[in-house]
């Protein structure tokens, strides 16, 4: 028998639910079939900059109004930083991290110096980077963390990819899907100001919350890619993936948070009930 899925929902306080996430809580929790459902809800909130707790809180009143339920507790990441560091030293001791010193505009320039392709291969991570700061002498490394006062940990795909040979993870919709361990290039696993990364959190908590399915926007398989290399680097578990369409509003353009017309918010002040929303959202009753 085959026993139904443990999905989750992930979303980022920092703005109000739209459309596009009440779609994605949706199709999450719909694929956790199952009496009772296994359902969770993770808030990724390691961005302290960007993220505020009066966000947190509407998410989650939104998310009820919608009629969800999920389980207790709801795992927050902001308490999950010795699990993020403990998931560092493994990588640390494996020799497949490097120190980055680079600002974003020297990564800009030096990308924009070296007339990279237009193509951003990376996903929302944008162009891969360029390899600054791979090759610096321990020397060098120590100066610099120095003066900067300390250092983003970038992932050396290239070595990583010797590590971990071919891979390759299913997609309930693209089938089997053979990874390419280059594809966002040299990413960051641990930012400078937080200590982790979406992508070193992302793996790490869904295989500590068991997650079997996780289902989540077609803009994000370019990341699946990077994170099966993590899950092989660090012998986690490897769970199924669903990368669902990213719905649309009718300009056909993608629904951000930005665009506060289209937030769950604004429709219910509108006077809308939770089944109109459900079916505005792509899932009619
Ligand atoms: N916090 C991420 C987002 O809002 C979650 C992505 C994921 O499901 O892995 O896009």
């Amino acid at each position: 028998m085959m026993t139904e899925p443990v999905t989750r929902f992930a979303p980022s306080p920092t703005g109000y639910l739209h459309l596009g996430h009440a779609y994605a809580a949706l199709f999450a929790a719909r694929a956790a079939g199952g009496a009772p459902a296994r359902f969770l809800l993770r808030i990724e909130d390691i961005d302290t900059g960007r993220c505020r707790p009066a966000f947190e809180a509407a998410i989650l009143e939104d998310l009820a109004w919608l009629g969800l339920t999920w389980e207790r507790p709801v795992l927050r990441q902001s308490e999950r930083g010795p699990a993020y560091r403990a998931a560092l030293a493994r990588l640390e001791a494996l020799g497949i991290l490097y120190p980055c010193f680079c600002t974003r505009k020297e990564i800009a320039r030096e990308i924009a110096r070296a007339g990279a392709a237009p193509q951003e291969s990376g996903g929302r991570d944008g162009p891969p980077y360029p390899g600054t700061c791979r090759n610096l002498s321990a020397q060098e490394r120590e100066a610099r963390r120095t003066a900067a006062g300390g250092a983003a940990l970038r992932i050396d795909a290239a070595k990583a990819a010797e590590l971990v040979g071919a891979l390759s993870f299913t997609d309930e919709d693209a089938g089997e899907v053979r990874v390419d361990p280059l594809l966002l290039g040299d990413a960051v696993l641990a930012r400078k100001d937080i200590g982790t990364s979406y992508h070193l959190a992302v793996v790490v908590d869904d295989a500590d919350q068991e997650v079997s399915l996780v289902t989540r926007g077609r803009d994000l398989l370019p990341s699946t890619h990077l994170h099966r290399v993590l899950q092989a680097l660090l012998g986690l578990p490897v769970p199924r993936y669903h990368h669902h369409p990213l719905i649309a509003d009718e300009a056909g353009a993608r629904l951000a948070k930005r665009n506060d017309a289209r937030a769950i918010r604004t429709l219910r002040e509108e006077g809308k009930s939770s089944a109109e929303v459900r079916a505005l959202a792509g899932f009619p009753d």
